[in-house]
C-alpha cells in the first residue's frame, strides 16, 4: 500500500472506527481510509444524488462564499477558471460568470465532458471534493498542468487537527470521505506542485502558481 498524493509506502495505522480503518502517510500526514472501504462509483454516485444542491440555495450561496470570495479578491475579471467538482448544480461557477469571470466546470459524475479540462485557467476552484479524490496526485497534477503562470487554486476541505479531534469529527464519517488533509499535507502540496500557499483560512486553503 503507498500513498495515493507523496506515492510513499511509510503508512501507519491512524484511527480505526466501527466502520472503517484510517492510514497517516508519514511523508506527507494524509489520513486516507484502507482502500477496502472505499464506496463503487455507483454506491459514490448514489450518496451525492442524496443531497442536490440548487443554483437558488441561498445557504449553499453563503458556503461558497468562502470559495469564491478568495477568487474576488485576488484575480481580476474576466478571468477564466474551472471549478473543478461541480457537483449536480454549478451553483459557483454561475455567480462567478454573474461577476464577470469565464468560469467552465466539470465534474466526473455530472458534467464529465473532459474538453473542458484541455484548456488553461487563471484560477481553479476545487470545493469539497479533494476528501473524495482517490486519485488527488493525478487531478493535483491536471491542475499544474492547467494553470497560467501566477493562477491560484482555490481549495476547500476541512482539515485534519489532531488525532483527538480526528476520532470525534463527524466529517470522517462522511462514506464518501476518503482523504484527510492537514496543513503539513498542504505544505507538501505547494513544495511538490510549486505553488505558494498565500492564504489558510477555516476550510480553504489559497495557492498561488511561484513556477514564473
Ligand atoms: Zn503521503
Ligand atoms: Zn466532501
Amino acid at each position: 500500500m503507498h500513498c495515493i498524493l507523496c506515492l510513499s509506502t511509510a503508512l501507519s495505522p491512524y484511527h480505526q472506527d466501527t466502520k472503517r480503518a484510517y492510514w497517516q502517510c508519514a511523508n506527507c500526514e494524509l489520513v486516507t481510509v484502507e482502500p477496502d472501504f472505499w464506496l463503487t462509483p455507483d454506491a459514490e454516485r448514489a450518496e451525492y444524488d442524496k443531497h442536490e444542491n440548487s443554483l437558488e440555495d441561498v445557504g449553499y450561496l453563503k458556503f461558497l462564499a468562502r470559495a469564491y470570495q478568495p477568487v474576488l479578491n485576488l484575480v481580476t475579471a474576466p478571468a477564466k477558471g474551472l471549478d473543478f467538482g461541480c457537483g449536480p448544480a454549478p451553483a459557483l461557477a454561475h455567480h462567478l460568470n454573474q461577476q464577470g469571470y469565464d468560469v467552465s466546470y466539470f465534474d466526473k459524475f455530472y458534467f464529465p465532458d473532459t474538453a473542458t479540462l484541455e484548456q488553461t485557467f487563471d484560477f481553479i476552484t476545487c470545493t469539497e471534493v479533494i476528501e473524495h479524490l482517490s486519485t488527488p496526485r493525478a487531478v493535483l497534477t491536471l491542475f499544474q498542468q492547467q494553470t497560467n503562470p501566477g493562477g491560484i487554486w482555490v481549495i476547500m476541505t476541512k482539515r485534519v487537527i489532531s488525532l483527538d479531534a480526528f476520532r470525534n469529527w463527524h466529517y470522517k464519517n462522511d462514506p464518501t470521505h476518503i482523504a484527510f488533509y492537514s496543513d503539513a499535507t498542504f505544505d507538501w502540496i505547494a513544495q511538490h506542485f510549486k505553488m505558494t500557499i498565500i492564504e489558510r483560512q477555516k476550510d480553504v486553503v489559497v495557492l498561488k502558481d511561484s513556477t514564473r
